[in-house]
C-alpha cells in the first residue's frame, strides 16, 4: 500500500487528506468478520457515527447561540445601546435558542429510540440532516451578529461555522439522507 499526502483542508486543520493506492493485498477468509454480510455490515457502523454527529453538533450551536448572545449584551452601538436591545438581534437569538431545542429534543427521541431497539437508518439521516443544518445556520447567524469580530479567531464562531460546513457534507450529505428519509416515506429509492 501506497500513500501520498494529496491537499489540506480549510476546517479542521490538523488532519491529512492522502491518495491511497493498493494492488495484490489479500485479505485471507480467516479475518472475515462471521456476520458481516457485504457492505451493509460497514455501513451499519456509519449509522452510529451519525448518530453521534447528530449529538455534537447541538454542542457547537451552542457555543455560537452563547457566544452571540453575550456579545450583544455587551456590544454597544451608536447610541450606547446594546445591540441586544434592537428587535432584530433578538428575533436572531430566539431563532437560534429555538432550533437548537428543537434539535435537542429530535436527539433526545432517537436516543429513545435506539434504547426500545426502534431507530432506524431513516430517523438517524432525519437527526444528522436536520441537526447538521440546524447548526451550520447558527453558527451564520452567530457570525453575523458578531460582526467584523465573527471572523476572528478571538472568537470560536468562525471556526465552528468551517468545521460545520464539511459536517454538512460527511457521513452522508445533506441530499443524500433526504432521499434516505424520501425513501423510508415513500417506498421508492431515488438514487438507485
Ligand atoms: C472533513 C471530511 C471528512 C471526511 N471523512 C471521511 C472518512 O473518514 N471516511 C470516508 O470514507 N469519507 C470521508 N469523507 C468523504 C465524504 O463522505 C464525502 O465527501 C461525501 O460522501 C460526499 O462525496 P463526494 O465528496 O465524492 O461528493 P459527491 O458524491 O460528488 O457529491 C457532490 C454533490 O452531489 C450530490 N449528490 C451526489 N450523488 C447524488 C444523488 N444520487 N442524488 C442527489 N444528490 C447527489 C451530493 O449530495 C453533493 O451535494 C470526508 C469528507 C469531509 C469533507
Amino acid at each position: 500500500m501506497k500513500y501520498a499526502v494529496a491537499s489540506t483542508w480549510l476546517p479542521s486543520r490538523s488532519p491529512v487528506t492522502s491518495n491511497s493506492t493498493g494492488s495484490g493485498s489479500r485479505v485471507p477468509a480467516s479475518a472475515m468478520l462471521p456476520e458481516a454480510q457485504g457492505l451493509r455490515a460497514p455501513l451499519s457502523c456509519l449509522t452510529q457515527a451519525r448518530y453521534g454527529i447528530g449529538w455534537g453538533v447541538i454542542g457547537a450551536a451552542m457555543e455560537c447561540y452563547e457566544t452571540a448572545r453575550a456579545y450583544s449584551i455587551l456590544r454597544k452601538q451608536f447610541d450606547g445601546r446594546p445591540i441586544a436591545s434592537h428587535q432584530l438581534v433578538q428575533e436572531k437569538l430566539a431563532d437560534m435558542i429555538t432550533e437548537i431545542t428543537k434539535a435537542q429534543l429530535l436527539a433526545l427521541h432517537v436516543g429513545r429510540l435506539k434504547d426500545q431497539g426502534k431507530a432506524e437508518a431513516a430517523h438517524v439521516s432525519m437527526l444528522k440532516r436536520n441537526n447538521a443544518s440546524m447548526a451550520l445556520d447558527c453558527a451564520r447567524a452567530a457570525r453575523d451578529l458578531l460582526g467584523a469580530n465573527g471572523i476572528m479567531d478571538e472568537y470560536p464562531v468562525m471556526r465552528h461555522m468551517c468545521n460545520l460546513e464539511t459536517v454538512k457534507t460527511y457521513e452522508g450529505t445533506d441530499h443524500i439522507h433526504a432521499l434516505v428519509i424520501g425513501e423510508r416515506v415513500t417506498g421508492v429509492a431515488a438514487y438507485k
